[in-house]
């Protein structure tokens, strides 16, 4: 792609973009450059008012009719089949329920069952860790065997073993992509199923579930989704899973008919049958908001923003940065790289908080990376041109050397 070399030809860039008006939707204070939106999306501004009035009206007036009358039950299909088109996927394969962790343990979980008698859940090591956890765990409570491999070794321990390939699309770390519908292809070659933790993926690029004929999903709603802090997250079945598939979390909300209050279980038609407990709805109309601010928005136009934005702040890293001491660590093709752009540095943590302190906000992963968020909904390429000139001189100045950059904080 063509890359802007100098600040007029960003804001030229930005006045242009068809797709630049999207950052209205959003509330960002001023005097900040957010680039951790792949962390903790904005605030989409209809939000506070949405969920003031769910708790006003919904919750304190119409009380416990609301279930009913303001739909509150329908909420996870709904604000599920909204995912569904970001996603590649058909509306009734998409269920808004509990975490990303505990919803990849009830796909695994699903798979592994669904693959009987294989034992074999493969992963990657490096990946994200809760991923890796919750297979541990799966792996402890079912006897089945979690064999985690290096990322070019996947399609090598792609044996007739496997029962279930689980893998995030994108990399948290690296921001490389693997290419789902390939190892989709080869896992199905050896009779495996696929999870695909879209966590990294849904929002910035355009998805393609059911294109690469992926099993099963999930993903997180307060990242590229903007659900809001701890927004709950999403399960996808593909539909011709929908009958054969169990969940080991047979909640009550995930029967047939939860209100017989009957003492057996039996699952819901279709993808319902993943959810598990009572659906958290203030936090379920926020994300509804995060996704209605992708409103009107083509996924490949915006997948097309998240690479532009990249490249250029991969050229001015080239340029200016590499001298310094930082060092590229996500891919140079836009095609195999998700929404964020990591640079390597011993000192990552220091020079993070360092920058923080001048008001640009990315955000660090040990042992040795800062990673810079582009999020194609918000982030202005002006943006990336003032970042980078602001990390050219914490590092030309050794500012982030300061003792108080040191401080390790709980959250990352
Ligand atoms: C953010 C993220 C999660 C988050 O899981 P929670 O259960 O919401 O804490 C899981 N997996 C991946 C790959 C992520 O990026």
């Amino acid at each position: 792609m063509n890359t802007p070399l100098d600040r007029a030809a960003c804001e030229a860039l930005d006045h242009a973009d068809p797709l630049g008006p999207l950052r209205d939707r959003f509330t960002l204070p001023d005097g900040v450059i957010y680039l951790d939106g792949n962390s903790l999306g904005p605030a989409p501004k209809a939000t506070a008012e949405r969920v003031a009035r769910t708790a006003e009206l919904e919750w304190g007036r119409d009380l416990i009719t609301s279930w009913n009358k303001a739909g509150w039950m329908a909420l996870p299909a709904k604000v599920g089949a909204k995912i569904a088109r970001l996603i590649g996927a058909d509306a009734d394969e998409v269920v808004v329920a509990d975490s990303t962790s505990v919803n990849l343990y009830k796909c695994a979980a699903s798979a592994l069952k669904l693959a009987a008698p294989r034992e074999v859940i493969l992963a990657e090591a490096g990946d994200f860790p809760t991923d890796l956890y919750m297979l541990q765990g799966l792996a402890d409570f079912s006897g089945a065997e979690l064999r985690m491999v290096a990322p070019d070794q996947i399609e090598a321990a792609l044996t007739d073993e496997v029962a279930v390939l689980v893998l995030t699309e994108v990399n948290y770390r690296s921001g490389e992509i693997h290419d789902m519908a390939a190892l989709t292809a080869k896992a199905h070659a050896v009779g495996a199923l696929t999870v695909w933790d879209l966590s990294h993926s849904a929002g910035v690029l355009d998805v393609d579930l059911n294109g690469a004929k992926a099993d099963f999903a999930v993903g997180c709603g307060y990242k590229y989704l903007n659900g809001g802090p701890g927004a709950p997250a999403y399960v996808f079945a593909a539909r011709r899973w929908h009958e054969a598939m169990r969940t080991p979390l047979s909640g009550w909300l995930g029967h047939a008919q939860p209100f017989a209050f009957v003492d057996d279980y039996s699952p819901a038609p279709g993808i319902a049958r993943m959810a598990c407990g009572t659906p958290p709805v203030l936090s379920l109309v926020a994300l509804d908001e995060g996704l209605n601010s992708f409103d009107g928005v083509e996924m490949a136009a915006l997948h097309e923003r998240t690479g532009r934005l990249g490249d250029l702040f991969i050229t001015l890293a080239d340029q200016r940065l590499a001298a310094l001491g930082l060092e590229v660590a996500s891919p140079r093709d836009w095609r195999k790289r998700g929404g964020q752009v990591s640079l390597r540095h011993p000192h990552a943590y220091e020079i993070c908080q360092a920058l923080i302190a001048r008001g640009v906000i990315p955000d660090f992963r040990a042992p040795d990376v800062a990673r810079f968020g582009l999020v194609p909904m918000f982030v202005r390429f002006t943006e990336v041109w003032d970042a980078v000139g602001i990390l050219v001189e914490v590092m030309a100045s050794e500012a982030w050397r300061d003792p108080r950059f040191a401080v390790r904080t709980a959250v990352t």
